[in-house]
This record gives structure tokens, sequence and C-alpha cells, in this order.
């Protein structure tokens, strides 16, 4: 039997505008990317004697709300109806597709789809500018503000903060160099927007060396160099990504010069980005190389494993996806070659789970690892991960890690205190706790019967330590590999 309230409560509150109230609450303290990605789609499907069954549509985002807010959304849903009892969740899957009234547009929370709202733009404009420059400039997704810094990377992006603060004034030319996927393009490109946005008026092209030579060779067939030269002197800011492909292209080599000269005599900005330093660009005139050294020349290296971390949750906020933490982090951690190849296995990972309709999990990361780097897969066996695991026992374990370190096993597992032999021991320890998940004890028991917390405190600090220690990630890494993790 339904008490009069609860027909009261239809009355003057549908469903629809209790989940609003309730989650406008909530959004006074949760982030607003994290409420739009945590209630996206979801709705209050009942409202039935003091018990509110909310419908959401993914078993993630159920754990995430679970783990974090269910005590919060209770409170809420109390001060809006104090005759609630409980707050139960239900996934419902199809709410993803589903037209239900009861959604609400999350958008209403002021500011919560400035994501959303960013990738809707169109990706590449083609802009041709009215002295007729074509550029494929920009790309709205690269900014300054979602560049995340780290010690690795923060003088390049402290130097693009600048440059796009004061055009031509400081820093000139600006040249960033370093591996791929490190974020040169993005930087490049986040710096012209800005410029861009800062002065209107200002004439900023953006384009690969690639781009300019074909402009070069077209103009040149075309006998239009004349006017070819004078476009491109009338521009405030100029950035030529990955100018290493300039090299052995002499006309084009000619015309970069020319146009180099006047436009840093005429106090202009030129921001350029290379796979390698000023000193190292063979094939590119001495002339120019001798130019490109003169402003603010900064390597960009890949993140620190904090970083790389950060990089991965901005990267979920804006895709709209809950991962758990040790699966990002074991991302973060494997991941050590590019940033963009990082993105790319977070991506794979997401399309593959929302396929599936199953959260990414460690092993189905580890799976797409190894199919973008072949390496990462050390033992061939293939198809199920656990079959892959090599190491049966720790005996297993420590002779992997002593023959990796040239040690004696006698001295690995003896309570030697020299330092060449402590660290192999603690990483030794770390392994066996994740490769066999064995107790603190019983890997104790295998080193001269050492107590748990000597165990605890060497895997803790193995990994506070790899995370500022790029030889010890190494060395971790490989011994993994061999091991089979
Ligand atoms: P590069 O030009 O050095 O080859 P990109 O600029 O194309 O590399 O970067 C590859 C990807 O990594 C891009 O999607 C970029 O947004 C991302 N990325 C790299 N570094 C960072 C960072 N520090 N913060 C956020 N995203 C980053
Ligand atoms: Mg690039």
């Amino acid at each position: 039997m339904r008490d009069a309230f609860w027909i009261f409560f239809d009355f003057v509150m549908d469903k629809k505008s209790l989940w609003e109230a309730i989650l406008l609450d909530l959004s006074h303290v949760i982030g607003k990317p994290q409420l739009f990605s945590l209630f996206k789609d979801s709705v209050i499907l009942s409202v039935e004697n003091g018990i509110i069954t909310v419908g959401v549509p993914s078993p993630i985002a159920l754990t995430f709300i679970r783990q974090k807010f269910e005590a919060r959304i209770f409170e809420s849903a109390k001060k809006i109806l104090p005759e609630t009892r409980e707050v139960v969740y239900e996934v419902r899957g199809s709410l993803v597709e589903e037209k239900n009234p009861n959604k609400i547009d999350l958008k209403l929370f002021s500011g919560v789809s400035d994501r959303t709202l960013v990738r809707k733009v169109p990706n590449k404009q083609e802009v041709v500018m009215e002295n007729g420059i074509r550029s494929k400039m920009f790309n709205p997704k690269y900014t300054l503000q979602n560049f995340i810094p780290g010690n690795e990377n923060r003088l390049a992006h402290a130097a693009c903060m600048a440059v796009a603060a004061k055009p031509g004034d400081i820093y000139n030319p600006l040249y960033l160099y370093g591996g791929v996927g490190l974020g040169k393009t993005h930087l490049l490109q986040a710096t012209g927007i800005e410029i861009n946005r800062n002065f209107p008026h200002k004439k900023v092209v953006y384009m690969t060396s690639e781009k300019f030579t074909n402009e070069v060779v077209e103009a040149i067939g075309s006998r239009h160099t004349k006017s070819f030269k004078e476009r491109y002197r009338n521009v405030d800011c100029l950035i030529v990504d990955d100018i290493q492909f300039l090299s052995n292209k002499t006309s084009t080599m000619q015309e970069f010069f020319h146009t180099f000269n006047e436009l840093y005599d005429a106090g202009k900005q030129i921001i350029l980005s290379s796979d390698r330093s000023p000193a190292e660009l063979d094939g590119l005139d001495r002339r120019l190389t001798t130019r490109f050294s003169m402003g603010m020349v900064i390597e960009v290296l890949l993140p620190d494993f904090e970083t790389r971390l950060a990089i991965l949750n901005a990267k979920c906020r804006e895709l709209e996806v809950l991962i758990d933490r040790e699966v990002l982090e074991f991302i973060a951690f494997n991941v050590t070659t590019s940033i963009r190849e990082m993105e790319g296995i977070l991506v794979k990972a997401v399309a593959e789970s929302q396929l599936t309709k199953t959260n990414p999990t460690i092993r189905t990361v580890a799976e797409a690892i190894r199919r973008i780097n072949s390496n990462f897969n050390v033992s061939s066996a293939g198809g199920d991960l656990s079959r892959r695991i090599t190491v049966r026992t720790p005996e297993d374990v420590i002779d992997v890690v002593a023959n990796y370190f040239k040690l004696p096993k006698s001295e690995l597992i003896s309570d030697l205190r020299k330092k060449e032999v402590m660290i192999p021991r603690q990483i030794c320890m770390y392994l066996i706790r994740e490769a066999l998940s064995q107790s603190y004890e019983t890997i104790g028991e295998r080193f001269s019967g050492r107590n748990h917390t000597t165990v605890l405190h060497a895997c803790n600090k193995i990994v506070t330590e790899m995370r500022e220690n790029a030889k010890l990630m190494r060395d971790i890494n490989a011994l993994k590999r061999e091991i089979g993790m």
C-alpha cells in the first residue's frame, strides 16, 4: 500500500526533478568532469516507499559511485526527500542508447561539459587567410592548459606560455626537439592557438615542414615564387613542425632561410620543432642550424610515471570513461616510449571494453600493449596471459634476478648488507610478490628468515623509487619481461 506521502511526491516532484536536485547537491562536492562521467545516462527508475532506485548504465560507473559517493548521495536524497530510507542501484546497459525522458541534461550544471564541447568542435580546420596562405591549423584539442607539465617538459611548456604572452619578444626562435609522441606538436599548436587568442590581429601560421616543401615546389612549378615569398613575409608568427624533413631539400631550404631571416629581423616569432637538436641536424645548411640555435633550444623528454598517470587521468576525463586506478598505473608504468603510444593503448582498451561491455583489466590492457609493442610479449605462448607467466616458484624469480644482476644466488638470499646486493634483493622480493602474490611472511622465509615488515618495506620502497628512478624502472621492466609478466 502506498501511503499518502508518496502519492503526494508523484504529484509535486517527478523522478527527473528529484535526480536533478540530488545531482545538483552532489555537484558541490564532486568535480564537474567526474560528475559527468559517473552520472551520464543515469536515471531514477522508481521511488517507492522510501526506496529510490537509480539506474546506471555500466558496472564500472556503479562501482565508482558505490565506493565514493554512496553515502553522499543518500545524504543529498534525504535532504531533498526526508522520507528516503534507502538509495539502491541497478545496472541498466540499455540506458546508454535509450531515449529515457528521465535522463538529465548534465550540461545544466555549469561548466560540466567543457571537455565534451571541445570534442564536438570539428577536428581540423583548413584556414585560408586573406593573403592566400593555406594552413591546417589548429586542432582545438591542443591547448596550453590541457598540456600536463612534468619535470621533463616543464621548461618547454613554460617557454611556450611565455612566447604566447609576448610573441617575438623573448625566446626567438623557440626550438623544441625530442622523440616522437612526446607532445611537440601539441605544444606548437597550442601556442599558435594562444597567440591567436591573445592577439587576434596577428597572423599566425602553423605548418609541417613537408607542407612548406610542397608549397615551395608548387610555387616554383607555377612560377609564383615571388608572391610566395611575399606571402610568408606578412606573417607575425611562423610555426614549422618537424623541421628535420627540410634536410637535403636545397631549394626549400633556401626559401626557408630567406623567410626565416626576414621574419627574424622584423622581430616576428618563429617556433620550430624537430626530432633532434640543431647541432645534430645533418643535411641542413649550417647557416640555418646556427640561426636555429640563436634563441631558446629545449629538449622534450618522456614524462615520469606520475606525470604519465596524470595524463592518463586527464584523457579518461576527456573520453568520459572510468578506469580503475591500478589499470591506469599499469599502463603508465609499462609504456615507456611515448605519450602517443600510451594514449593509443588507453583508447584501444576503452574501445574494447565498450564492445565487450566489460571493464578494462590489467590483463586486457597487457594484451593491448603486446599487440602494439611485440617486445612486451616475451614468452611466445599465445592466447591467455596467465599462460605466459613463465615463473612458477619464488626460486624461478630468484634465479632470473640473480642472473640479471650477475650475483650469486646465495648472496641474493643472504642477509649481506651491501648496496649492490640489497637493491637486487628488494627487487626480487617485489617481483615475487607481484608475480606470485605470496604473503610478505612467506617471501621473508626465502630470504634467510626475514620478517614480513622487511619484505613489506622492500616492496614499498621499490614501488616508490621506481617512479623517480628511470634506471630502476628499466631494470624492473626488463625483469618482468624475462619473468613473462
Ligand atoms: P610529437 O609531436 O612530439 O610527436 P604529439 O604532440 O603529437 O607528439 O603528442 C602525442 C599525443 O600525446 C598527443 O595526443 C598529445 O596531446 C599527447 N601529449 C603529449 N604530452 C602531453 C602532456 N604533457 N599532456 C597532455 N597530453 C600530452
Ligand atoms: Mg609532431
